[in-house]
């Protein structure tokens, strides 16, 4: 049984994320992560290099949809710009929002990869929900004392997620 706390795969940022190579191996749609992911938090335009890499994906012919913790005043005017279907309040690391993005993208969880920053929302969230699963680094450092507990909480797992490559 894979690791509920190690990606599959890991980036420096969505747009070393080669959609193509993903289509190849099957996949068919993408659930993107917004906070860190898609652009930093609280604002309202994509990071450089996000719009030219959806146009990429869509290319490729992959299906999108946003899932986001986030509320839904963010996360709509933010998915509204880039033209993607979005599930807001998501409450990931539960696996109910990835399977409703899967139903709304009309794909199974196998034809599926989900993006996104963070190991205890979005990378266990796709382990269990059994979609494939890319983790990114976070665009920006986040304030306050919860996200630096998360982030500190990362770190050994992401190291002994490094030292177990190669395989
Ligand atoms: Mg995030």
């Amino acid at each position: 049984m894979k690791n509920p706390f190690y990606p599959d795969e890991r980036r420096r940022g969505i747009t070393e994320i080669d959609p193509a190579a993903l289509a190849a191996r099957g996949i068919r749609g993408i659930i993107l992560d917004v906070d860190n992911t898609l652009t930093t938090h609280d604002n309202p335009h994509p990071a450089p290099g996000v719009l030219e890499w959806l146009e990429k994906a869509r290319g490729a012919g992959l299906r999108l949809i946003i899932l986001s913790n986030n509320r839904p005043e963010r996360v709509s005017p933010f998915a509204g710009m880039l033209g993607l279907a979005f599930e807001a309040d998501g409450k990931k690391p539960l696996p109910g929002g990835f399977l409703r993005a899967c139903a709304h993208m009309d794909l199974s969880p196998r034809e599926t990869a989900a993006v996104g920053d963070q190991i205890f929302t979005d990378v266990i969230g796709a382990r269990l929900a059994g979609v494939f699963c890319l983790m990114v680094d976070p665009i920006e450092p986040e304030p306050g004392w919860f996200f630096r507990l998360k982030r500190r909480l990362e770190r050994p797992i992401l190291r002994a997620y490094e030292r177990r490559k190669p395989q």
